[in-house]
């Protein structure tokens, strides 16, 4: 299915802009008119993802982030979060529910709570290539007026 609507951002990784990007794929997803829980739910996974790329991808260092956001005449909003950082060895493991590279520091919750507040999560990823995160959600429909 085609995209009806996209739109594409990309920023440096600095914590300063990561409330720019969960607000700029809020402010284009608001077409849609969802409901405050599914923008909430939509900001948050966002945020993860974006943390991710800027305290586990980049680390020190300051590289690119890449979003793209599509809708779907069905109502789907999916969201892509790019990095050319250092890649996942293992993503399977990356991904369990408190499991971090970052222990005393990160709780390892991110993908867990990408993956309950989306419906649909998909991770590739290649060490030193870097980590693309695909994230989908269905919004109820609403009625006009
Ligand atoms: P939290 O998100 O709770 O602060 P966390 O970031 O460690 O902790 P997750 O977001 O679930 O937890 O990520 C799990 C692990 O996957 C990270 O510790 C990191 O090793 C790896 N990881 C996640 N995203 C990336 C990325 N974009 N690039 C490289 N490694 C990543
Ligand atoms: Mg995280």
């Amino acid at each position: 299915m085609k995209p009806i609507n996209e739109m594409k951002i990309s920023f440096p990784s600095r914590s300063s802009n990561e409330s720019f990007s969960r607000v700029s794929v809020a402010a284009f997803v608001a077409q849609l008119d969802p409901t405050l829980d599914e923008l909430a739910d939509i900001k948050t996974a966002v945020s993860e993802a974006v943390t991710n790329c800027i305290v586990h991808a980049y680390k020190e260092k300051i590289g690119m982030v890449y979003i793209t956001t599509s809708i779907y005449p069905d109502g789907r909003v999916r969201i892509k979060v790019k990095d050319k950082g250092c890649g996942i060895e293992d993503i399977e493991q990356a991904m369990e529910p408190l499991f971090t590279t970052a222990a005393g520091e990160r709780a390892g919750l991110g993908f867990a709570v990408m993956q309950s507040f989306m419906n649909k999560l998909k991770v590739y990823s290649k060490v030193g290539k870097g980590t693309t995160v695909i994230m989908e959600k269905k919004l109820t429909p609403r009625e006009n007026g």
